[in-house]
Formats: structure tokens, sequence, C-alpha cells
């Protein structure tokens, strides 16, 4: 029997077996030719994933937080005002972030699983001028996912940056980078990119490089300044070595393996597959009786799940019946509900095997707590939707 368990959370996920072989290859030097072609690669199709083909791709070491971290400092300087709209705990990680940078920040956050409406958005932005408009696309702790487009268009009404926190959506969630708006499309290797953690990639529009160069004080973050690694993202691009920060080597050798698989799958396709693995999850954990954090459908992230743990039904031993079934699945993370739900993640490689092994899991996990589940609800519930064409 093989004793690998399916890891179901929201990151690290499951990773394609190609992208697996391209993290055990020896490992070249950062500037031998065929390392430079591949770093270069994956720098032309991180703007196809993002849909962004006059965008400025950085790919560095680090994680998503690294990313988030990277915008603030290079588009903010001291007193510069900003608004962040929380929708769980990476908006209120971001509003801590700028603050370090000196940015005046205004946070506008929405209750859990409930998003911040269009209307107090556009409200606020009438009140300021702010330079600077951050939102997260899914953000993990809620499952609640903001629309992405109607924020681009917000920002471009009334001249202020965006940028989209989205390590939990990027390659999983319909983005469309540059015909939406967006300045920065930020994430981290290891969701829906499908690639070991270990980078934290963005793409950046020009109208957010342009406002980097008019800064009128040096970034105050020495390894996050785009000025330093601009050049080198361009050169590996031009396919030319170049050095500043030793780069990941076989990260970005399994960056260049899961964007090209990616682009194989088309971005529509791709799209799709999630919007329809997504329904399928929901559907089932509707139909085993369970409730969600995010209140209605059309706010509910497809890249991963936040049900509530069902009254009565101890958390720690249902995700150790679905564990003792083959399933890892996350637990809680926002600090207010932590005990009281937890997490499936289903993005990037997740086939349909995956989502009815886990839903299979959860419904046995169940009832082995003593919940009532029919047999097969929540397996039914999922099938009919990924029958769905
Ligand atoms: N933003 C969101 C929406 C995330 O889900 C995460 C990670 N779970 C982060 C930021 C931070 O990424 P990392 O853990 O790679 O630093």
């Amino acid at each position: 029997m093989k004793a690998r368990k399916l890891l179901m959370i929201p990151g690290p996920i499951e990773f394609e077996p190609a992208v697996m072989q391209t993290m055990a290859v020896p490992t070249p030097s950062h500037v031998a030719p065929n390392f430079i072609e591949t770093f270069g690669r994956a720098l032309e199709l991180m703007r196809e994933v993002w849909c962004a083909p006059s965008g400025q791709p950085f790919a560095i070491a680090g994680t998503g937080t690294l990313a988030m971290d990277m915008a603030a400092a290079n588009l903010t300087e001291n007193g510069d005002p900003v608004l962040v709209v929380s929708t769980g705990y990476f908006g209120e990680r971001y509003a801590e972030i700028l603050r370090r940078y000196g940015a005046a920040v205004d946070v506008l956050s929405a209750p859990p699983g409930e998003t911040v409406s269009l209307d107090q958005v556009e409200h606020q932005l009438k009140q300021k001028a702010y330079k600077l408009m951050t939102f997260t696309h899914v953000d993990t702790s809620t499952a609640v996912l903001n629309d992405a487009r109607a924020f681009g268009e917000l920002g471009g009404k009334y001249g202020v940056l965006t940028v989209l926190d989205g390590v939990c959506s990027v390659a999983g969630e319909e983005i469309r980078q540059e015909q939406w708006g967006l300045d920065v499309v930020l994430t981290a290797s290891q969701k829906a990119v499908g690639v070991p953690p270990g980078l934290a990639l963005m793409v950046v529009s020009q109208k957010a490089l342009a406002a980097f160069r008019n800064r009128q004080t040096p970034v105050c973050n020495y390894y996050a300044d785009w000025g330093n690694w601009l050049p080198i993202m361009e050169a590996y691009e031009n396919r030319k070595p170049a050095y500043f920060g030793t780069p990941a080597v076989n990260l970005i050798m399994a960056l260049q393996t899961s964007l090209d698989l990616i682009v194989q799958e088309g971005m529509d396709a791709r799209f799709r597959r999630h919007r329809q693995t997504g329904t399928a999850v929901r559907a089932a954990l509707k139909a085993m009786g369970l409730n969600a954090i995010p209140s209605g459908d059309a706010w509910s992230a497809n890249t991963l799940s936040a049900p509530y743990f069902p009254e009565g039904v101890n958390g720690g031993e249902l995700l150790g019946h679905i564990s003792a079934a083959g399933v890892i699945l996350a637990g809680g993370l926002l600090p207010s509900l932590k005990t009281r739900y937890f997490r499936i993640g289903h993005m990037g490689a997740v086939n349909r095997s995956d989502v009815l092994a886990t839903v299979g899991a959860v419904e046995s996990g169940l009832r082995k707590c003593g919940f009532p589940v029919e047999s097969g609800a929540g397996l039914n519930a999922a099938q009919q939707v990924l029958d769905t064409e």
C-alpha cells in the first residue's frame, strides 16, 4: 500500500512529478548557459500566466511574505497614504508590513466570511488621495474571494496603484492583470503556481515601475529593493549572466517546468478547472451538512474551502480520522475562529481523484465522530459537478 498521504492543505500543495524531478537535478552554476536560458524562459512564462504582456516579472528567493514586503517597500515612502482592504489574516499582515515602512495606513476590514463592499471601498477612495491600495484576492484564512477586476477598475478611476495579494490565487483563480489594470500581482511558489516553497513571485506594471523610479527617498530594505533586482531580471531575460544575490537555482528550474505545464493547459482552461473543482468541493460540503466561512457562493474561493466543524464534532478528532484515511487537511488560521473550522486546499495539480478521495475521507471522518451523514452524499454531490462539461 502506498504510504504517502494526499496533501490537501492550502499550500504547499501536491506538485507535478515533472516539477519534483527538476528539483532533484544536480544544481548547475547560476550563470551556466542552460540555467540562464531556463531563468529567462521562466520570466517570459510568468507574463503569460499573469496575463500581463508588458509587466515586469520578478522571481526572488523568499516566500510570499517577501513578495508583499517588496511591493510595500518599493511603492511607499514615509507618510504615504495607503488603503488596505482586509478580508482576513493576510490583510491584517499587509497593514503591519506597510506601517513598518512608515505608510499612513487606513484599513477597511470585513467581518469573517464577508467582503468589504465595493461601494465602501469607492467611498473611501473619494475621501482621500491614496497612493496605493492593497487587497487579498483569496484570503487563505477565510476562503473569501475578492473581485479583482473591480478593484483594478477602482484603482484606475481614482489614480491609485493596486497591489493584489494573489498568494492563494495566481494560476488558479482568474486574473487578467493587464486588462484589469492591476499594478502588482504577487504570489509564492508553493500554491497554485505548483513549485515547492521558496520563491517570491510578482509581476509589476509599467505604471508601478514609474512610481518606483519617481521615489524621493531610497527603498528602506536592501534585499527587497527593485533597483537591485531589476537589472538581474532584465539580464536573464536577455539571456545574459548577472548577479545580485544567488538565485534559488533548482526552484527557478522547477518554476520553468511548472509554468510550462500551466501554459500548456491554457489559462482559460485552468481558470475553468479551478472553478469546477471549487464548486464540486462546496457542493460536497453542503451535501454533508457543513457550513463554510464565506457567507455566499459569489465570494467563495475556488482554490480552497473553509468549512466549520459541525456542532458537537471535535475538530482535532475529525482531522485525525481524515488523516488516518490518508488525507492531510489544515486547521483554522483566523485567530477569532481558529478552533472552529478547517481548511481544504484544492488548487494547482489537484485532480478529480484527489477531490473524491478528500470528500470520501471527510465523509467517513464525520461518521466516525458520530455526525450523521448519509452514505455517499458528499461524493454524489461532487461527482455531479465534476461530471458536467
Ligand atoms: N498571502 C496569502 C493570501 C497567503 O495565503 C499566504 C501564505 N499562506 C501569504 C500571503 C504569505 O505567504 P508565505 O507563507 O509564503 O510567506
